[in-house]
């Protein structure tokens, strides 16, 4: 997948990592060629030959949260580029500890432990060359979840918070349904329907279609905007793949 921002001078490349596919984001400014990865979760070998490929230098890694397909490959990074990394929230560090462990559990090669350089916080900005990403604190799927957003391209990177047509799995320790919910709706939503988001898994959508079409947080089953209230489908949300 790959995509042109609007932001003057942005591209986007998707590169799904790990045998989790996780879409692992590399962002760039084509005139300066200073690059950010979002969630860097494994491959690392990959993710440096796509930064050969288009001729990038690494300047920022940014984790959405702290699970093993979204951060195993941060540490490696750090090791090999010198470059620092930011998030996600101080409550996803226990996590960020077990990568090593939970990796040999999926059977997951290289994944490494990592403490980060920066934890995010609800408000914090995070920038690439003058551009400006905003950073919400989204718990649920895990406590310390971030979403990263670029107001002036409408793009989200939006990790295992919110998929098309699904939500992240919150049947993890600390992981919390009602407030997963309450992150997309009060956090996400007010961002714009226009906003397009990539997700840790699958293909990207916008907030206004999952607004009107997600199993789990349309519109009509949250009461958002003061929509009438409907019950949710349970056999429709049952067949739904929620990922990790
Ligand atoms: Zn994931
Ligand atoms: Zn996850």
């Amino acid at each position: 997948m790959s995509q042109s921002l609007p932001e003057p001078k942005m591209q986007l490349r998707i590169i799904p990592v790990t045998p989790l596919q996780q879409n692992c984001s590399l962002i760039w400014d084509t005139a300066t060629k200073h690059a950010a990865f979002v969630d860097p979760g494994g491959d690392v070998d990959t993710l440096q030959g796509a930064l050969k490929h288009f001729g990038l230098t690494l300047k920022r890694i940014w984790l959405t949260h702290g699970h093993l397909d979204h951060a195993g490959a941060a540490a490696a990074l750090r090791e090999r580029t010198g470059v620092a990394v930011e998030g996600p929230h101080r409550d996803d560090q226990f996590w960020l500890d077990q990568i090593e462990e939970s990796s040999r559990r999926y059977g997951i090669v290289g994944g490494r432990d990592v403490t980060p350089d920066r934890y995010l916080e609800d408000g914090d900005t995070l920038a690439l060359e003058g551009v400006t990403f905003d950073v919400s604190h989204t718990p649920g799927h895990t406590p310390g979840h971030v979403v990263i957003h670029n107001k002036r391209a409408k793009i989200a990177f939006v990790g295992d918070v919110l998929f098309a047509g699904s939500i992240g799995r919150t049947d993890f320790p600390r992981g919390n349904h009602e407030q997963l919910i309450r992150s997309i709706t009060d956090k996400l939503w007010p961002l714009g329907d226009d906003v397009t988001f990539i997700p840790g898994h699958g293909p990207m959508s916008t907030f206004g279609n999952e607004r009107r079409t997600n199993p789990f947080v349309a519109d009509r089953l949250t009461g958002y905007g003061g929509v009438a209230k409907e019950a949710a489908d349970e056999g429709e949300q049952r067949t739904t793949k929620r990922y990790t």
